[in-house]
């Protein structure tokens, strides 16, 4: 009689026959699932890479060099104590950029099943980071009630529960809370979106964040604005250290 793992292995070659494994951006056949993308867009996604800041994680142009801070972090002390990126995320829509195509699939198209491998590349591809900083918990950035019944889903939930589960950290997206509904940023200069932010986000007081080192997920990283005001709220409640991980960071 077939063993289990015989009997999984079978399942598995029937799955891929029925349904081979496909890249997420050009739909082109994958070997393996587990790589997501197609050796052609994922050339076309710039992964981070040192050097880079050491605080926020922005990485600098050329391949030579220490890391270092940037500027900005120079000019203001970020709240979080680290954060890093797994891919740049380019500004401008355009050809070729399978990583910004495929989020906004993930996140306006309400295509929820991109998540995992998302969620997935980003716990693996920022496994230095991660390893180097242990945390106790894993909290998504929240979205506002109200944007989440418009949207359906928090994107930043799916993320950080695929990181969770890979890294075997507790996820909790009640801990967070969006106190104040901020408009949206796209069109604001940085001075103004961390204005915007100010005092969005509270902890609830039902939870307790007290002593705890934290991994804050999000989706994209911008400005910073609003990673740095969910972390002012998370140290606030006594949390130790914050950490944030993002799937991209803006260049
Ligand atoms: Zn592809
Ligand atoms: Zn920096």
């Amino acid at each position: 009689m077939p063993t289990r793992d015989v009997l999984g292995a079978r399942l598995a070659f029937l799955l891929d026959w029925l349904y081979p494994p496909r890249c997420r951006h050009c739909r082109e056949r994958i070997a393996q699932d587990e790589s997501y993308f197609c050796h052609l867009c994922l050339q076309q996604i710039r992964l981070v890479s040192h050097p880079l800041c050491t605080t926020c994680g922005r990485p600098f142009l050329g391949t030579s060099g220490a890391d270092h801070l940037c500027g900005a972090c120079l000019g203001r002390a970020p709240r979080f104590h680290q954060a890093r990126a797994w891919a740049c995320y380019p500004s401008e829509e355009g050809e070729g950029q399978p990583l910004r195509e495929v989020v906004q699939r993930f996140k306006y198209g309400r295509k929820i099943s991109l998540g995992k491998p998302l969620g997935r590349l980003m716990a693996r591809g920022c496994e230095e980071f991660l390893s180097a900083h242990p945390a106790d918990m894993v909290i998504p950035v929240p979205l506002h009630p109200k944007r989440l019944r418009w949207r359906g889903f928090n994107q930043a939930v799916i993320l950080g529960r695929e990181v969770g589960r890979s890294w075997k950290v507790p996820m909790d997206p009640l801990i967070l809370l969006r106190s104040r509904e901020t408009p949206p940023q796209t069109q604001l200069a940085e001075e103004e979106r961390r204005m915007n932010m100010r005092g969005a986000f509270s902890v609830n007081p039902a939870k307790s964040v007290a002593g705890k080192t934290v991994w804050l997920v999000d989706d994209v990283y911008t400005s910073g604005a609003t990673v740095n005001e969910c972390s002012r709220a998370l140290l606030k409640a006594g949390a130790k250290e914050v950490y944030v991980l993002t799937l991209a960071r803006a260049v």
